[in-house]
C-alpha cells in the first residue's frame, strides 16, 4: 500500500507515517513494534511514492517479517524498484537501524540511500545503506563473480583441448 505522491521527499511526513505504522504491527511475541516507510519510484518516472510496512511476527519465530521488508514488498508489487530513502520507527529511547537481513534485501535495489531512524515521530538519527552495509553483495557482485567463473572454465577447457 502506498500513500501520497510527490517529487521531493518529505522526511517529516515519512517519519510521522512510520511512527503511525507502529500501531499496525503484529507483535504479540516481542511487543517490539516497528514501522517503516520506503520512498520509491518507478524506473521511468520521477514521481515518488511512500510505501508502508510494519513488522509481522509468527509463533514460528523464524518466520517473523520486519517492517522494512514488508515495505519493500509493497513497493515492488507497485512496480517501484528505485528506492530513494527509508525511515524506520522503533521504540525509544535508542533508535534502531534495520537488521542485517533487511539491509541485504534493500541492497538488492539500491547501493545507497539515506535512512532516517525515528523515535516518537521524529528522525533522531540519520544513516545510509552504504554506511550500514559496506562492501555489499548484490546482483552486480554476483554477475562479476559468475563472469570470472565462466572465464576460468573456458580457459580450463582450452587447456584440456591442447593437452
Ligand atoms: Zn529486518
Amino acid at each position: 500500500m502506498s500513500t501520497r505522491r510527490g517529487k521531493r521527499i518529505d522526511w517529516r511526513e515519512a517519519a510521522l507515517l512510520a511512527e503511525n505504522m507502529r500501531a499496525k504491527a503484529y507483535a504479540p511475541y516481542s511487543g517490539y513494534r516497528v514501522g517503516a516507510v520506503l520512498v520509491a519510484r518507478k524506473d521511468s518516472e520521477s514521481q515518488t511514492e511512500l510505501f508502508i510496512g510494519a513488522n509481522v511476527e509468527n509463533a514460528s519465530y523464524g518466520l517473523c517479517v520486519c517492517a522494512e521488508r514488508n515495505a519493500v514488498a509493497s513497493a515492488v508489487l507497485a512496480g517501484m524498484t528505485v528506492f530513494l530513502g527509508l525511515v524506520v520507527a522503533t521504540e525509544g529511547p535508542t533508535p534502531a537501524a534495520p537488521c542485517g537481513m533487511c539491509r541485504q534485501v534493500l541492497a538488492e535495489f539500491a547501493t545507497d540511500m539515506p535512512i532516517g531512524l525515528v523515535v516518537g515521530g521524529e528522525i533522531v538519527d540519520k544513516t545510509s545503506l552504504a554506511q550500514l552495509l559496506p562492501r555489499m553483495f548484490n546482483g552486480a557482485a554476483l554477475a562479476e563473480a559468475q563472469a570470472k567463473i565462466a572465464k576460468q572454465a573456458k580457459r580450463a577447457s582450452a587447456r584440456k583441448a591442447r593437452s
